[in-house]
């Protein structure tokens, strides 16, 4: 049995038909954890769908209630890039409920996951790149209005930029709050050890945004996220790696949240059709032990959810999402 709680349900599936999207991988992925033994029938826990009230916390009234209705125009239809249907927005609105609930577990157990999740290009007015509603600033919007947390990070490993997070959090404060760990505007430059990348910085809110993500590379417009790594095709392992520790180290030098919000997609795999990094397996691995271990040395929780991996075989998808969880075993283990 498992120190931490993996969220999950069936009806994660998202209805979408056939799509490079493969909706079927957070059932894979449940598959393969009971079949591999790195988890049992007990570490997994089923959400319940977000409220309206929670959903609203991030998104806008209008576009909620579009998506209640089946009101979106084509034009937003398009943009998110996947069928519109009321059963999509179910998915959607369950991913959020077991985000929160992720966060939740978080708090008690170090560690939590969401087996799905980390829709971070959905925007509080409209869907983007499959994303209909962004589960995470859900999760930390709802942990923060039940005073369960006051400050937040979010590491976004997803090779796609997070748009949407950095567009909802950027610049914004909860007023009620006191900010005593964060600094009133940091802004600057800062060189990574590793070759090729950039990384920028500008911050001033409750939830500091941390993403790392090939440049050339969805989405065109890349609002600014607290720490921005643009990392550039074709970058391996240890490159990416080194920058990954530049980034945190640095963000943390910063900031002190009271949770981390790992996003950890799959798509920087070198087998991806929809991305340009070529980490492999072990060095997706070897990147999810990473964020945990420096979050455990600073007894940080924190939540994990998957957002996209493409890879040209599902399987090595699944495989990544699946390592995960076997790094946060290894790491919290003791
Ligand atoms: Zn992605």
């Amino acid at each position: 049995m498992l120190s931490f709680k993996l969220i999950y349900s069936d009806d994660y599936l998202l209805p979408i038909g056939a799509h490079v999207f493969p909706a079927e991988k957070y059932r894979r992925v449940h598959d393969c954890l009971i079949a591999t033994h790195v988890a049992e029938a007990s570490d997994f826990v089923t959400p319940q769908p977000a409220s309206d009230q929670d959903i609203l916390l991030v998104h806008k009234p209008d576009y909620v209630h579009k998506l209640k209705t089946g009101t979106l125009s084509a034009r937003e239809e398009m943009e998110m890039e996947i069928p519109y249907s009321p059963e999509l927005v179910h998915a959607f609105w369950l991913a959020a409920g077991g985000s929160i609930l992720a966060a939740q577990h978080a708090l008690k157990d170090q560690v939590a996951f969401n087996i799905g999740g980390g829709f971070h290009h959905a925007f509080p007015d409209h869907g983007e790149g499959f994303c209909m509603i962004h589960d995470v600033a859900v999760a930390i919007r709802r942990l923060q209005r039940d005073e369960k947390i006051r400050t937040a990070m979010t590491v976004d490993c997803d090779v796609h930029h997070g748009n949407g997070t950095a567009a909802i959090f950027s610049g914004l404060r909860t007023p009620r709050q006191p900010l005593p760990s964060t600094s009133a505007t940091t802004v600057g430059a800062a060189g990574g050890s590793a070759r090729g990348g950039k990384m920028r910085h500008a911050h001033d809110g409750d939830v500091f945004t941390i993403s790392l993500h090939q440049h050339n590379n969805y989405p065109v417009w890349k609002p600014h996220s607290s720490i921005d790594v643009d990392l550039p095709d074709g970058m391996g392992d240890d490159d990416y790696l080194a920058w990954l520790d530049n980034a945190l180290s640095s963000g943390l030098r910063q900031f002190e949240p009271d949770l981390i919000c790992y996003i950890a997609g799959a798509d920087p795999y070198r087998e991806d059709q929809l991305g340009g990094l070529a980490l492999t397996l072990e060095g997706l691995k070897r990147r999810d032990e990473l964020v945990f271990r420096v979050a455990k040395a600073r007894n940080i929780p924190v939540m994990v959810t998957y957002a996209g991996g493409y890879a040209r075989q599902v399987e090595d998808t699944v495989t990544i999402h699946c390592n995960t969880v076997s790094a946060a075993r290894e790491v919290f283990a003791s």
